[in-house]
């Protein structure tokens, strides 16, 4: 069994996970002066072949939780070539100039809302880490976590085991460490079908050039559509398109605990075949071998908390309140999460030091608990409104129909309520929360 520090106030934090939480959450740590140790189930550092975006609530996130990452972020993030989001009629052809009608669009700020290869920023971001910090091959397979006395331990599928003060679960949407912290049978343990898959795909530039207009290669677009939407935007410096092709499906996910499911370009074709040309080509420009995914959510049962009920355990990223992704900010939210998680366990250090150590469990339990209460309106909503706004975009609100009007107004007060996340008083109020909590637990422990 591994053990660390010997100094009675540090606090050790052992992440569970190598993803976008995972990375940054570590990051923002070892920045704040945390020992931190990341345990990642797979052979290396890894990636999805796709495009992601980031919006402007995760670039402040970003640079408040350590510059390098906003930095690492920029090196690789996609310029549009315009400041706005294009939301066009991706079903029905109106005559506009490549068949397509505007519908509304949305102003993003300058340089906002870009994208880049996921691959490529998970990378950026291993490499700010110091060497040693993440071990791979090790899955997590149980926690046993007391609720006084000893450290959680973490027990992993080669046999291992390892301590540490915390244990952070940024283990993802099928989350080993969520189903520790809200209990096997809780039926919030595990993610459910929203009833939406997508194809998703990277076009080369230079191909789609010879069949799409230029701004179309260039810009972020979504095209609307009956029970369908197609979500495009430049990554790879301009070299890819991301392709994102929703469909609702209502039926049951047939893969089971499988996120993704083998699929064909000829199948995205039949399931976009009555919208317009621009739609079309852009699914004819996908590879004939597609994989298809199941976009899950924790919709139907969030979790009541973020944290074990030792309180020494606790959910970051997708692991807690995985979101389907219509607001493209499941790892901006990621990056919120990490950075009031850093400032409650960058405080509780301070606190543990203070105390020579001998308060750490109290104080770590007051920072995760401070964590909790700022981060669970949030990130419940986020889940919430982005299942809204697939519906939206799928033409399936009633009040809203395909009334671009009606659509603009709820599009844009939601993805503003993402957008400008004030994340400077979220950091104020954790540490006033952990102050309050902290407080709290001293006063309970006297009596
Ligand atoms: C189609 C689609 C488009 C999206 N677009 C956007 C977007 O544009 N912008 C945006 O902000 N978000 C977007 N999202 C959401 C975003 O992808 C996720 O919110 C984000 O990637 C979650 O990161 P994570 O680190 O929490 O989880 P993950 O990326 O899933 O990482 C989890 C890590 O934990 C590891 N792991 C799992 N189990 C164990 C275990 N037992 N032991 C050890 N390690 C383990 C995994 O191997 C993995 O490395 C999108 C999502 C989808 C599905």
């Amino acid at each position: 069994m591994a053990t660390e520090t010997a100094n009675p106030a540090a606090i050790s934090v052992a992440i569970v996970g190598l993803g976008i939480a995972g990375a940054t959450t570590a990051l923002g740590l070892l920045s704040r002066g945390l020992s931190v140790k990341i345990y990642e189930r797979a052979a290396g550092v890894h990636e999805i072949g796709a495009g992601i975006g980031m919006s402007p609530n995760a670039e402040r996130a970003m640079l408040a939780l350590d510059p390098r990452i906003h930095a690492a972020f920029r090196r690789i993030a996609t310029p549009n070539t315009e400041d706005w989001f294009q939301y066009v009629d991706g079903y029905h052809d109106a005559g506009h100039g490549d068949g397509e009608a505007p519908l509304f669009k949305m102003y993003l700020g300058t340089r906002g809302f870009e994208g880049c290869r996921r691959a490529d920023l998970l990378d950026e971001l291993a490499k700010l880490l110091p060497d040693g910090c993440a071990v791979f091959n090790k899955e997590l397979v149980q926690i046993d976590e007391a609720t006084s006395g000893q450290k959680p331990m973490l027990k992993f599928a080669d046999g291992t085991s390892v301590e540490a003060d915390v244990v952070l679960g940024c283990d993802g949407i099928r989350s080993r460490v969520r189903r520790h912290v809200l209990g096997e049978e809780n039926p919030a343990a595990v993610p459910g079908y929203t009833h939406k898959f997508a194809f998703r795909g990277l076009v080369p530039t230079a191909k789609a050039r010879t069949r799409l207009t230029e701004d179309k290669c260039t810009t972020r677009y979504m095209h609307l559509g009956q029970d369908g939407h197609v979500l495009t935007f430049p990554v790879a410096m301009g070299a890819m398109i991301n392709v994102v092709a929703f469909v609702t499906d209502r039926g049951a996910w047939p893969g089971g605990d499988k996120m993704t499911l083998p699929a064909t370009k000829a199948e995205a074709a039949r399931c976009f075949a009555d919208f317009g040309p621009v739609v079309r080509t852009v699914i004819d420009l996908l590879d004939d071998k597609l994989d298809k995914w199941a976009i899950f959510d924790t919709f139907d049962h969030p979790a009541g908390t973020y944290v074990s009920p030792a309180g020494t355990t606790c959910l970051i990223g997708d692991a807690a309140h995985a979101s389907s992704p219509h607001h493209g900010a499941g790892a901006g939210c990621a990056i919120e999460d990490a950075l009031a998680l850093a400032t409650a366990l960058e405080e509780a250090q301070a606190a543990a030091a203070a105390a020579d150590g001998k308060e750490k469990r109290q104080v770590l339990r007051a920072a995760l608990a401070a964590y909790d209460a700022v981060r669970l309106e949030r990130t419940h909503w986020l889940v919430e409104s982005s299942r809204f706004t697939g519906e939206l975009y799928e033409w399936q609100v009633p009040e809203c129909g395909r009334d671009p009007v009606k659509c603009l107004r709820e599009a844009e007060a939601r993805c503003h309520q993402v957008w400008d996340y004030d994340v400077g008083e979220m950091v104020d109020i954790t540490r006033r929360l952990f102050a309050a909590r902290l407080h709290r637990g001293v006063v309970l422990a006297i009596n």
